[in-house]
Parts: structure tokens; sequence; C-alpha cells
């Protein structure tokens, strides 16, 4: 079986990519969810083994010290997310395509590794503004955490050019239409 093909995903928090992703991969495209692992808290109804493996910030250190992980990085202060070897792994050797969400370090360090075996694609927010007014809407995280996340928007928006597509989130049925297509067509190596 052909190994599947590798997709990320990266974005300000807020951007929508969540929203965006989670639309393909209801799109029957043989996509599948790498499930990575974070030293931070579950939000709302998040489950372990569904959006995170939430772990403990000493299991993470352990994982990282028997160098499990593909890519690391502590994405805010305390907060560490990786991608497991062994997600992905399990997944490409399934043939499964593998969506990564992941943040923009992360996503270049991945499409640096794989070449043309990924896809690399960046949601860019409408606008600073956009962003505070989807993580409050959101209703998930403090305003502290919010700020947090705003604070680090403008340095994620200087990745966007090192990423192959850049997706425009303002009105969100036209950014999920480009991004399928986008997709599709990499998929069949186009
Ligand atoms: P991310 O995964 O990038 O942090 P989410 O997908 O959780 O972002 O989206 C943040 C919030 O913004 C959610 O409440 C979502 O429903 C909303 N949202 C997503 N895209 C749009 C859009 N184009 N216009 C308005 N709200 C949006
Ligand atoms: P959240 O806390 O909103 O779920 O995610 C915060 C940030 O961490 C997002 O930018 C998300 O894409 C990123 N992230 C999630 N998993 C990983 C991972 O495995 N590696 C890296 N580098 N970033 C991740």
């Amino acid at each position: 079986m052909e190994k599947g093909k590798l997709i990320i995903f990266s974005a300000p928090s807020g951007s929508g990519k969540s929203t965006i992703v989670n639309y393909l991969l209801g799109c029957g495209l043989n996509l599948a969810f790498s499930i990575s692992a974070t030293s931070r808290q579950p939000r709302g109804n998040e489950k372990n083994g569904k959006e995170y493996y939430f772990l403990s910030p000493d299991e993470f250190r352990k994982k990282i010290a028997d160098n499990e992980f593909l890519e690391y990085e502590e994405v805010y202060k305390d907060n560490f997310y990786g991608t497991l070897k062994s997600e992905v792994e399990r997944l490409r050797d399934e043939g499964k395509n593998v969506v990564f969400d992941i943040d923009v370090a992360g996503g270049v360090n991945l499409k640096n590794k794989f070449g043309d075996e990924a896809l690399a694609v960046f949601i860019m927010p409408p606008s600073i503004e956009a962003l505070r007014e989807r993580l409050t809407g959101r209703n998930t995280d403090s305003a502290e955490t919010i700020e947090k996340r705003l604070a680090k928007a403008e340095y994620e928006i200087s990745y966007a050019p090192k990423f192959d597509k850049v997706i425009l989130n303002d009105d969100l049925d036209t950014a999920k239409a480009e991004t399928l297509e986008v997709l599709t067509g990499f998929l069949n190596g186009k």
C-alpha cells in the first residue's frame, strides 16, 4: 500500500483552523487527524485521545527524553505540544493521509522534513480584531488566555510566506471551498 501524504494546517489561535479541518475530515478524502500530545489542561468538552493526548508536564518531558516526538514546541509558556512519531507512522501505514493542526514553527519544521510528501496550509484571519471576537465568541478560554494567544498572532502571521498555500478565512464557506480545492489538487498530484 502506498503511504499516505501529510497535510499541515497552521494559523493564529481563533483563525478557524479547527472548524475548517473538521469540515475536511468529513469530505471523504481518506484523511485522518494526527492527535498531538499536550501538557495543557483539557478545555470545554475535550476528551483524552480525541482532540489530544493530555499529559502531565512530567509525562511530556519523559517522552521528549525518550525521543518519541517527530517535533514539539512550547507554543505558550509552560504549555507543550508535540507530534508523536507513533501516531503518524500508524496512520500512514494504514494508507491514510494525515492531517496536522500544529503551530507555525512545528508546521514549517514538518514541511521541511517531508518536502513534497507534505502540503503546508496557513489559515489567515481577516484581522487581529476578528481573532479577538472569535476567541471571545468561542467561549472556551479565560480573558488572560485570550490575551496570551492574541499577543502571539502578529508573530505567527509573519510565518505565512513559508507555507505552500495561504487561505483567507473571512467568509467561512468560501474558505472551506478553497481549502477543499487545494487539498484535492494536492492529493491528486497536481
Ligand atoms: P482555531 O482552531 O483556529 O483556534 P476555531 O476553529 O476554534 O479556531 O474557530 C474560532 C471561533 O471562530 C469558533 O467559535 C468558530 O465557530 C468561529 N469561526 C470560524 N471561522 C469563522 C468565520 N469565517 N467567521 C466567523 N466565525 C468563525
Ligand atoms: P490549542 O491549545 O488551541 O488546542 O492549540 C494551541 C496551538 O498549539 C495551536 O496553534 C495548535 O495548532 C498548536 N499545536 C497543537 N498540536 C501541536 C503539535 O503537535 N505540535 C506543535 N508544534 N503545535 C501544536
